[in-house]
């Protein structure tokens, strides 16, 4: 199996640590608000890895962590903490929305078929594990304290910008919003271990440590969670690309300052979702989220598939109107098989066959494209429909876009084409009414009413009245 590993800049051989095992970790939400279908699109890209992992026959231990305390507006530790902010938003404690975020999170996740991982492990039930890292880091010369805080001496490290490949005169502290410069840092790129000198007197969550009342940043909640249920060689870890720099630059520098050896071998991002102004971010007002989309009456399933349609490494736009093109198309491939009949014999070297190529394609820097390409070969091949159904359900493990049970169940939902009066119209005809009957649902769902009603006019004139049921659009040609 090769994956692209942002450490070395290549398409590697992924090789674990220990023969047969994997561990693996991945940044876990800051719960302060609901995730954005962005954030999920990382979290979807990551489960398709673990899934891949698991059925190429890796045992994988998977650990998250829960941002709920110490992850400041900054990426580069200035700014407002965000729990706080959102707990004065919604005029609750910080851990009762931490609770409420991070069950709304897991239930997006269910929603989109993300595996629960084998840990998750919220940053405030782990405060001892990062004093004695950072006293670790201080009785090892690596950090020092100044004005009250510990900071991480980023000079002490000889190749702090490993997994950027930046020159240090290129970077400043912080990706995100403005970024003021601490004055009490030795160096700029240098970031705070243990806060103590808060500058909002309201931080709720404080615990007493060698250095005062305080509490954790964000960077070495990651690496003390990491290395409590891991161990301290890890084969893979994940995040989006906002990740790169100072997070994970960050986790490296201090995880292996700690241990005095290398980490961890390879480094897996997932590019941005945009949607068409640029960035999405939850700090911008009104942003997607599964909810809204589920609202709209989209199948959040589709937009599994949407992400499953495009490379990971690829920033991808958001659209309405691409999401509907992925939920036609994942509808299609339903109902194609919805179609097979599960009759007949299994032939089980067709499934073993088509395993192998979909873990070439899949197992090729995660190319879920050509991943789901394999179900339409599957759907061409001249083998019993138990066959083809067999191989599906396999590789769906991985896709984990219920082709299946979810085609099963679509198929008792839609109408059916038998239940149609006139099945047998001519097919160009009938595909020029079906599209415009789903180009006419669009509209409507887009809100898009002038564009909805022209084409029922434009239907109406085709000699074709429809009518809308719960279940969907039926239509019957005038003859
Ligand atoms: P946060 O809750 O802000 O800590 O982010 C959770 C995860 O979502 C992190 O791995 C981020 O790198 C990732 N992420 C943030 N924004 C996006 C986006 N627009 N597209 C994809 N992933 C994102
Ligand atoms: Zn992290």
């Amino acid at each position: 199996m090769k994956i692209y590993n942002t450490l070395t800049k290549k398409v590697d051989e992924f090789v674990p640590n220990e023969e047969g095992k994997v561990k693996m970790y991945t940044c876990g939400p800051t719960v302060y608000h609901f995730a954005h279908i962005g954030n999920l699109r990382s979290y979807i890209m990551e489960d398709v890895l673990e899934k891949f992992l698991r059925f190429y026959g890796y045992d994988v231990t998977r650990v998250m962590n829960i941002t709920d305390v110490g992850h400041l507006s900054s990426d580069g530790d200035t700014g407002e903490d965000k729990m706080l902010k959102g707990a004065k938003r919604e005029k609750k404690t910080v851990l009762e929305i931490a609770e409420f975020y991070k069950d709304a999170f897991f239930s997006d996740c269910r929603k989109l078929n993300i595996k629960y991982p084998d840990i998750v492990e919220p940053a405030t039930h782990c405060i001892d594990s990062f004093i004695e890292m950072v006293q670790g880091l201080l009785d090892k010369d690596y950090a020092y304290i100044a004005d009250g805080n510990v900071y991480f001496d980023t000079s002490r490290v000889e190749n702090y910008y490993a997994l950027t490949g930046h020159n240090p005169e290129e970077l400043m502290v912080g990706v995100r919003d403005d970024v003021t410069e601490d004055t009490s840092k030795k160096n700029k790129s240098d970031f705070v271990l243990w806060f103590t000198k808060s500058k909002f007197d309201d931080q709720e969550l404080k615990w007493n440590s060698p250095w005062g009342v305080g509490y954790p940043g964000w960077h070495i909640e990651c690496s003390a969670i990491c290395m409590k249920h891991l161990g301290t060689k890890l084969d893979i870890h994940c995040g989006g690309v906002d990740n790169i720099f100072p997070h994970h630059t960050n986790e490296i520098a201090q995880s292996e300052a700690y241990t005095g050896e290398k980490w961890c071998n390879y480094w897996f991002h997932v590019h941005h979702l945009n949607d068409e102004t640029g960035k999405m971010s939850k700090s911008k007002g009104d942003f997607l989220t599964v909810s809204l989309i589920e609202s709209k009456g989209y199948n959040p399933i589709a937009y599994r598939f949407f992400c499953l349609q495009s490379h990971y490494r690829k920033p991808l736009v958001f659209s309405y109107p691409a999401l509907d093109q992925a939920q036609a198309t994942y509808e299609k491939l339903l109902r194609r098989i919805a179609s097979l009949k599960d009759e007949g014999e299994i032939d089980t070297a067709f499934v073993e066959e088509s395993k192998k190529q979909f873990i070439q394609v899949v197992g090729s820097d995660l190319n879920t494209a050509l991943g789901i390409t394999t179900i339409y070969n599957i759907l061409k091949a001249k083998v019993s429909d138990k066959s083809k159904l067999e191989a599906i359900n396999q590789i769906d493990y991985v896709l984990s876009l219920n082709l299946v049970e979810g085609a099963k169940a679509f198929s008792q939902q839609a109408p059916k084409e038998a239940e149609n009066p006139q099945a047998d119209i001519d097919p160009e005809l009938k595909s020029k009414i079906e599209a415009l009957i789903e180009e006419r649902a669009n509209a409507k769902k887009e809100k898009n009413f002038a564009r909805a009603d022209e084409i029922r006019a434009q239907l109406t004139e085709m000699g074709v009245t429809i009518k809308d049921t719960r279940e969907g659009t039926t239509y019957t040609v005038n003859q």
